[in-house]
């Protein structure tokens, strides 16, 4: 059993590959709240046990067998957080920090029980695809809400799940999983966008967008010619 350090080192690397394309030492250290010259050292280990590759300027890369490591965990935490928000009701904000512990201490067939106990679900409470027991994991749904245009419509379909104090940002805006989107307006140079929700009209930032996914509708002329093919 790997330390729950090297497994937090492992899934940080993970995260800011698929985020940024290339994890390196500051970001990880970032990422991490530990100091650069102990990051160099863990990669160092990490590197020695074929976890990652690391090459200078171009960062540091999940080998396979790191990868491995990272979806199981991730699986781990993702199955954890939806037991803690179905079983025991408690709100999307509340189920992260508990799942960050948990997913390094229970056993492989606790979380097996957990997967049949839910059915087999395919999505946290955030909606971000559970990684199967194989290692496979489907690919993100839809694209960041900043990066739509105006006049695009959808729905919420991932949100960050890492700032609780976001989600509690989210819940007081009514926007959930689900909720249907209208973008009106994106302001320049990183202003706020505008989107009607419903009956209502809510405004929030750039870097509120960036950490909402939306499902995005196929414009209705093309849903109609599908229809008919
Ligand atoms: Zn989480």
């Amino acid at each position: 059993m790997l330390s729950r350090s090297i497994e937090d080192y492992i899934k940080a690397i993970y995260a800011l590959e698929i985020e940024v394309q290339k994890a390196t030492t500051k970001q990880i250290a970032q990422r991490l709240g530990i100091k650069m010259a102990s990051v160099t050292g863990m990669i160092k280990h990490l590197a020695s046990e074929s976890y990652v590759t690391h090459t200078p300027y171009y960062g540091v890369h999940l080998t396979d067998r790191g990868k491995a490591v990272a979806l199981d965990l991730i699986r781990r935490h993702r199955l954890i957080e939806l037991f803690l928000a179905r079983t025991l009701g408690l709100p999307w904000d509340e189920v992260h920090n508990d799942a960050e512990v948990l997913e390094h201490v229970v056993s492989d067939r606790l979380v097996e029980r957990i997967y049949e106990f839910l059915g087999f679900p395919q999505f946290d409470p955030h909606g971000s695809p559970i990684p199967g027991r194989d290692g496979s994991i489907a690919p993100q749904r839809g694209i960041r809400l900043d990066e739509m245009t105006a006049g695009q419509h959808g729905t919420i379909v991932e949100v960050s799940d890492r700032d609780p104090e976001f989600l509690r940002y989210l819940t007081g805006l009514k926007l959930n999983i689900g909720t249907e989107v209208l973008v009106r307006e994106l302001a320049p140079f990183n202003g706020p966008i505008t989107l009607a929700v419903g009956s209502r009209t809510i405004a929030i930032g750039h870097e509120a967008g960036a950490r909402i996914r939306v499902g995005v509708d196929e414009p209705t002329s093309s849903k109609r010619k599908r229809k008919h093919a």
